[in-house]
């Protein structure tokens, strides 16, 4: 089956895709395999030069790949350039892992026991729309570091860069078969990569509704399984804050990629006796974001990716109490003005759902106790900001929010030495960080005795 792209910001059919189906999914499974076989019984050193090797060839492509995601995605050329640039660092990093998966000796009487981490075998990954480059590089960076084979599944709307980052990968030397990308369906080729019992872990990255299948799935072979789920993250501000500062970046944390973001801090928390002073400032910096064409430099936001995704962020406006909004392009692509909505009470649909569109819901609470309350009654927990000039409550309400990636004057979220993960129903496990190669081994202890 063939399946046509859609350049959102012009609503123009682009290329068409074939889409794989169950069997040339096992076929690649197959492939990979015997792929994985050979790369694992390679030096360490080799594989790392191959990983470096394939992160010189993504570099000489970022401008390639950048141009692919504004035209598929919609995202703005700055914003893609460094989404390309990103690969090339996560893939330089984890190329230094293949020579440092050190094991561990363990006193034991009689004899030594040491510990091996060996690769788990093939491992699937599949990945949003959202950021469709990066998070496959999350994936399959550390992935292959540890010496297994991938199988990519990116998302029906957004296939092109994966496919290219596939290309490059063979282009570079990596083995055939190591790094194959599958585009396809969710319900064939996804669920293919869970019940396929010669692939050993799923790295999945998605909503919330459809990770809770996958670990269902899973469950069967008892398939090792790392969750990347939804968010509905917050951004906190205490009257102590440097107000100012706090509203002319606010926009940044929840509007960029269109608000299609897993950590946009989309529940706005103020404290009630700056709550208008905050917003003054608020509603001049969300009227400034450039929202336009995403192939031109200065613009900061691009279109939504799909109609239907415009739709359903569009619902939520149905009755919302809408204070300002930002402005947008009118015309032909799926543009969206940045929204900014009053919480009609704690359970307002704005305040409690991922939208993943760019609306804020913002609310006023009273004290410290409160704010961690409010944030804490999600059942999300992914990514949070908090904005005091005291570094004490800084600390405090750090520890006590139910989150895995959190920053204090800043909204800095990831970075790819740092781990990154959700608490709750945003996900289980870590991605990123110095120990994501070792997520992709399985930890051997073996006796020896000394007689
Ligand atoms: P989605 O869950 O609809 O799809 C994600 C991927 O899963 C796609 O490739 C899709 O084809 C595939 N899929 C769908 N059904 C499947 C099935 N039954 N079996 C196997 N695979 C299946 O999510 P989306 O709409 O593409 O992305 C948006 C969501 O992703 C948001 O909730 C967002 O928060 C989340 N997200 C999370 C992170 C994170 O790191 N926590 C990062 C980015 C996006």
């Amino acid at each position: 089956m063939r399946y046509t792209l859609i350049n959102p910001a012009t609503e123009e059919p682009m290329e068409t895709i074939e889409h794989h189906t169950v069997e040339s999914t096992d076929a690649a499974i197959a492939k990979a395999k015997v792929a994985q076989a050979k790369w694992a019984a390679l030096a360490p050193a080799d594989r790392a030069k191959a990983l470096r090797d394939f992160a010189a060839a993504v570099d000489a492509d970022i401008e390639n790949l950048a141009k692919l995601e504004v035209r598929n995605s919609g995202h703005p050329i700055s914003q893609a350039r460094w989404e390309a640039t990103h690969v090339r660092n996560v893939l330089e990093y984890y190329s230094a892992a293949p020579e440092r998966l050190f094991g561990k000796q363990i006193p034991v009487p009689g004899g030594i026991d040491m510990t091996f981490n060996e690769p788990l075998g093939v491992v699937g990954v599949i990945t949003p729309w959202n950021y469709p480059m990066t998070i496959a590089s999350w994936g399959f960076a550390p992935a292959l570091a540890a010496g297994n084979a991938v199988v990519l599944k990116p998302a029906e709307w957004t296939p092109l860069t994966s496919i290219r980052l596939g290309e490059l990968a063979l282009q570079s030397g990596l083995p055939e078969g190591l790094l194959q990308v599958l585009p396809g369906r969710g319900s064939v080729v996804g669920d293919r990569l869970i019940t396929n019992p010669d692939v050993r872990k799923v790295v999945f990255t998605g909503s919330t509704a459809v990770g809770k299948q996958i670990m269902r799935g899973a469950a069967d072979q008892i398939k090792r399984v790392t969750l990347e789920l939804g968010g509905k993250s917050a951004n906190v501000i205490f009257a102590d804050a440097d107000v100012a500062k706090a509203a002319a970046t606010a926009p940044y944390s929840v509007f960029e990629n269109a608000g299609q973001d897993c950590c946009a801090r989309s529940r706005l928390l103020v404290q009630r006796s700056v709550f208008d002073e905050f917003m003054e400032h608020f509603e001049k910096a969300v009227k400034g974001v450039k929202v336009g064409d995403p192939t031109l430099e200065e613009t900061e936001v691009g279109p939504l990716v799909h109609k239907v995704h415009h739709d359903n962020v569009s619902s939520f406006l149905d009755g919302a109490n809408v204070l300002f909004r930002g402005s947008a392009p009118e015309g032909k692509g799926y543009w969206f003005a940045p929204t900014v909505v009053q919480a009609s009470g704690l359970d307002d649909r704005c305040f409690t759902e991922e939208i993943f569109g760019p609306v804020v819901t913002v609310h006023a609470f009273d004290d410290e106790a409160e704010a961690v309350q409010i944030v804490n009654s999600s059942e999300y927990g992914l990514s949070g900001s908090i904005w005091t000039r005291d570094i004490g409550r800084g600390i405090r309400v750090a520890r006590a929010v139910e989150s895995g990636n959190l920053s204090v004057n800043s909204h800095s979220s990831v970075r790819y030495w740092t781990p990154f993960g959700g608490f709750k129903q945003s996900g289980l496990g870590r991605e990123l960080g110095p120990d994501a190669p070792l997520h992709f081994t399985e930890e051997k202890n073996v006796f020896i005795p000394a007689d």
